[in-house]
């Protein structure tokens, strides 16, 4: 089989900003880029006013578009399939896809991204695409002049209802505690539109319907009384988790459940495999730094691939890599 020199799995921001830099280093990259969430959870966004180069805004997916047009006119060559395999213990990285192909590789990029957190009540699940909704961009047209509610208080929670209000008679924002995790303006918009309506220091308990979302019951977080509230809909936008389910026992993991990278760089627990974006970072999130999440491991990968080419097999140890972000780091840890 032919063994490519890397392989990107994900195509966010950070797998296609990794994919033009290791394009443009001819590098020939091959992005994985899913079968139903190609370019990530900025697909399922509106309107991104904060992407540096955009002072009109830009709609989330007309801007993956435009990176994933940036990769492969630089040469970098996306395929819509899904990773349902993974060996990374040998020199050689091999990548099984939901077609059944396979595809080797002297080194992987990681960018899979997060995935939407869940509640996890009975409720919920049994519910999901029955008026429970991770995705208001999504499934908000579905709830016209209908009454819903969103959980969360963070920009996501945020963003999501002011969105939904276009579509919504009302919309209840519930939150566990009596302050936001949101930005200032995200606040601000939320709070001067008037079909919002704040829920505070409540927990969804569970999700009401037989077959379609009838209501919530609400768990005051104070002082533990439960009541009924009537709904059509329940958004959920409590965070994200990183999908690492892949990489399970094959690479460390920190105790956020993100991939483990060596310091500054992209390097994970196993040399020649890469992580870059949301799978990494537990803290920022934005669009922004996942891309240049993805420049990191671009580069880290063309530093890797140049001593593995020095050295032949095997692999470099990846503390042997010089002039990588993370070096100092590694220095300090020694002295
Ligand atoms: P987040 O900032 O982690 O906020 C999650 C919210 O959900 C918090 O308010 C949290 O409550 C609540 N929560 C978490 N687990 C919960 C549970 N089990 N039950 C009930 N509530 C729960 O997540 P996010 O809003 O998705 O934002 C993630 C990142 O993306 C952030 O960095 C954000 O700035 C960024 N983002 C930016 C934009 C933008 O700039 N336009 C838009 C969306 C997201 P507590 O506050 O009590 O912890």
């Amino acid at each position: 089989m032919h063994v490519r020199q890397v392989i990107i799995i994900g195509s966010g921001p950070a797998g296609y900003t990794a994919a033009i830099y290791a394009a443009r280093a001819n590098l020939n990259p091959l992005v994985v880029a899913s079968s139903v969430e190609a370019g990530g959870e900025l697909m399922n966004t509106t309107e991104v006013e904060n992407f540096p180069g955009f002072p009109e805004g830009i709609m989330g997916p007309d801007l993956m578009a435009k990176m994933q047009e940036q990769a492969e006119k630089f040469g970098a060559e996306v395929l819509y399939d899904d990773v349902v395999g993974l060996e990374i213990d040998g020199s050689v990285k091999k990548v099984t896809l939901g077609s059944g192909a396979s595809h080797e590789a002297d080194a992987v990029i990681f960018a899979t991204g997060s995935a939407p957190r869940k509640i996890g009540i009975e409720g919920e699940s049994r519910l999901s695409g029955r008026g429970v909704s991770y995705c208001a961009t999504c499934d908000g047209f579905f709830f016209r002049e209908r009454v819903i509610a969103v959980v969360g208080g963070g920009d996501s929670a945020m963003e999501e209802a002011t969105f939904l209000t276009k579509f919504a008679s009302k919309v209840y924002v519930i939150h566990r505690r009596d302050e936001l995790r949101a930005s200032k303006i995200m606040q601000d918009r939320a709070f001067k539109n008037d079909k919002i309506e704040f829920i505070w220091n409540a927990e969804v308990a569970d999700i009401l319907g037989d077959d379609a979302v009838t209501g919530v019951v609400l768990k005051d977080t104070v002082d533990g009384s439960t009541r009924e509230l009537a709904l059509d809909g329940v958004f959920v936008a409590i965070g994200y988790d990183p999908r690492t389910h892949l990489v399970h026992q094959k690479l460390e993991l920190t105790s956020d459940g993100t991939v483990w990278v060596d310091g500054r760089s992209s390097r994970t627990s196993v040399p020649g495999v890469f992580a870059a974006g949301d799978v990494i970072d537990p803290t920022y999130r934005q669009a922004v730094t996942a891309a240049g999440s993805g420049t990191v491991a671009a580069l880290d990968l063309e530093h890797y691939l140049a001593a593995l080419g020095e050295a032949g097999a095997p692999a470099p140890d990846v503390a042997e890599i010089d002039g990588l972000p993370g070096a100092e780091a590694d220095a300090a840890a020694v002295a």
